[in-house]
């Protein structure tokens, strides 16, 4: 099996790039995101907040998070609901970053990804990925724009589904995202030592693949 790590800030068009890669070399694309995002919906739903810890164990005790893969598209599914649809909000993104702190939350989802990329060769996307989930991962790769481009991405994204933003919040976002991913005292954001950095900040959507892969390959050592 052959693991690509793919980790970076909100917004670094990591899912985009890393689901096309997994396409292209026909692995398995595990966006690790999805996951915090489903326990922070469920948090949402249950008006939990992440102060409580007894209340998020609780509730993890009673959660049955799934991935399936329906052509080839990952599907989330929380307690037997599909909840693909409902996670892309500016609220669930929030939560999920807030949570996302939390030692219990980060545990009970260790396994699950490990376990994917025990089965199968992955392209796996998230923060934590090349430094503790897959310290192993032959490729290991670190994709970053500057701040203001990737707000202006994730303002496009959300304009083309039909949610209302303003780039301002958008950006503020962001930055709040960054600050609370790379400063929680467990697994924060970071370049893992042995991982490259790939920065899409002057290239369009093209460009990076390109990059991405020619970076991908010479890893890999094909
Ligand atoms: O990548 P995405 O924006 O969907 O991730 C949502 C949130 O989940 C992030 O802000 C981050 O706090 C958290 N996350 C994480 N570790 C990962 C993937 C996501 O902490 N491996």
């Amino acid at each position: 099996m052959v693991a690509v790590a793919i980790d970076g800030p909100a917004g670094a068009g990591k899912s985009t790039l890393a689901r096309r890669l997994a396409k292209h070399k026909g692995f398995i694309y595990v966006d690790t995101g999805a996951l915090y995002r489903a326990i922070g919906l469920k948090m949402l739903r249950n008006n939990i907040s992440c102060d409580d810890l007894k209340a998020v164990e609780q509730l993890l005790a009673t959660t049955e998070l799934d991935i399936r893969f329906i052509d080839g598209e990952q599907v989330v599914m929380l307690d037997n609901e599909n909840v693909n649809g409902l996670i892309r909000t500016p609220e669930v993104s929030m939560m999920a970053s807030d949570c996302s702190a939390l030692p219990a939350v980060r545990a009970f989802l260790l396994d699950m990804q490990r376990n994917l990329a025990k089965r199968n060769s992955v392209v796996m996307d998230g923060r934590d990925i090349g430094t503790v989930v897959l310290p192993n991962a032959k490729v290991k790769i670190f994709l970053t724009a500057s701040p203001l481009a990737r707000a202006k991405r994730r303002f496009n994204e959300l304009v083309e589904k039909g949610i209302k933003a303003e780039l301002e919040e958008v950006l503020k976002d962001i930055e709040q995202r960054d600050y609370n991913d790379s400063h929680r005292a467990i697994a924060p954001l970071k370049q893992a030592e042995d991982a490259t950095l790939v920065d899409t900040t002057e290239l369009d959507l093209e460009q990076s693949f390109n990059l991405l892969l020619k970076t991908v390959d010479t890893l890999a050592g094909e």
